[in-house]
């Protein structure tokens, strides 16, 4: 469910018009809805209601200052996969100790300033990570909690690019291996061993995959206690999957993840965290767009819109499919007809749907991609040398732009001009 339905057949983000945002920051932009960001945070929430947890927002999924507020104000720890997501968590007011590092990739001055900032703890993904987060945190006269990420070679059984919890992903250490890795961060001073961290992937859409993983870590939790380390608390990631379609075969509720969670990792006295980003942001955000041209071809017509590839990129990069609205709601009974949907971008890529069936449309008229609110806006580039597109955030009846598009000057004017020009 979300915040975003037609009235007197126009759409609304909850009690604001889509016209009217659009007509007060031009089109293309991204809206997102507040009443929707903080329904699926308190699901999740609710869901390990009973159990000592923590829900940590994954912020890669739209990291917007307002809406890492809206979610910190109601409670939100945030994982942070870069140094600069740290910064950004800790200017919206995330205390260090509801921040969770992860990534495999994290540099020296990255983990530096986590440890002086405050850091609740780093997933630590190989062991020369390990071995510089303990040096660093000797330098700094530091002790860094850790859990170690664990790569359970389990199946997702999502889109290739976005699996991470197979042997061959970059990802965590192999779950066979992770006793001598653990008896490593023991031996490294610097270093308190926390808990075990798994993250097997995103757009989930069945349990069975999280069910087999975190029963591993059942396992290893008991096998790990019983060589002594002191295993208090399980970090679960993300990954559960949303509904792009309409479509009957919709992903497990955050309710059902959460008895499964409490199912096989309940009984086992450890805190437990998950990082749910996707299935907080993204049916909390549309992109809207509007038509330039109806373009006839040979056998389709095409609609040429002002967004395009580099404003969100999913469909180029993952073949992902988003609901595609008019913003002015279709007569009932009107007939629908097939469209290629296109950016204006100079790439065949640059193609948003297919043959996709809509009503009638013309140049001028808005329409609206569902589910973009996650994986959208963090996404987007200025590829073609077009602006990034504007964020806002509709709450009630109010709406705030919360990321200006910026003009072409001060796109041209972050280059620089080497002396021998
Ligand atoms: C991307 C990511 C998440 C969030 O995944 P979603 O599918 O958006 O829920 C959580 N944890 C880690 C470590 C990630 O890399």
């Amino acid at each position: 469910m979300d915040h975003f339905l037609y009235r007197d057949g126009a759409l609304f983000a909850e009690d604001v018009p889509i016209s009217e945002i659009a007509a007060a920051v031009g089109t293309p932009f991204y809206v997102y809805s507040t009443a929707t960001l903080l329904r699926h945070f308190k699901l999740f929430d609710d869901a390990l209601d009973g159990t000592d947890h923590l829900v940590c927002y994954a912020m890669k999924a739209a990291s917007n200052q307002a809406i890492l507020k809206t979610l910190a104000q109601a409670g939100a720890g945030m994982d942070v996969v870069s140094g600069g997501e740290y910064l950004r968590a800790k200017a919206a007011g995330v205390p260090g100790d509801k921040i969770v590092f992860s990534g495999v990739g994290k540099t020296e001055d990255e983990i530096r300033n986590a440890l002086t900032g405050g850091i609740r703890q780093f997933n630590v993904e190989s062991e020369p990570e390990m071995e510089v987060i303990n040096a660093v945190a000797q330098e700094l006269g530091m002790i860094a909690p850790i859990t170690v990420r664990v790569n359970p070679d389990v199946d997702a059984k999502t889109h290739a690019k976005i699996a991470t919890g197979k042997s061959e992903n970059k990802f965590g250490i192999p779950i066979s291996r992770a006793l001598e890795v653990y008896a490593l961060a023991a031996s490294l001073p610097g270093l308190e061993v926390i808990g075990i961290d798994v993250h097997i992937g995103s757009q989930l859409t069945e349990l069975e995959p999280f069910e087999l993983a975190y029963n591993k870590v059942a396992e290893l939790t008991e096998q790990l206690r019983s060589e002594g380390h002191n295993i208090r608390r399980l970090d679960l990631g993300g990954g559960l999957g949303i509904p792009y379609t309409r479509s009957n075969d919709a992903p497990p509720l955050p309710v059902e993840y959460g008895a499964m969670i409490k199912k096989t990792l309940g009984d086992l006295g450890c805190e437990i965290e998950i990082e749910p980003g996707r299935l907080i942001a993204g049916n909390a955000g549309l992109m809207v767009s509007k038509v330039i041209y109806v373009k006839s071809g040979e056998d389709r017509d095409f609609l040429i819109l002002d967004g395009a590839m580099n404003d969100l990129i999913r469909p180029a990069m993952y073949e992902a499919y988003h609901d595609i609205v008019a913003v002015t709601e279709p007569a009932p009974g009107v007939e629908q007809r097939p469209y290629d949907i296109v950016g204006p971008v100079c790439e065949s890529g640059d193609t948003f749907a297919k043959k996709r069936n809509m009503p009638p449309l013309s140049a001028g008229d808005l329409i609206a991609f569902r589910s973009a609110g996650a994986y959208g806006a963090v996404m987007s580039s200025e590829y073609n040398t077009r602006p990034l597109i504007p964020e806002v955030l509709v709450h009630g009846d109010q709406f705030a732009v919360i990321r200006e598009r910026p003009s072409f000057d001060e796109m041209i004017n972050r280059d620089t001009i080497p002396t021998w020009l």
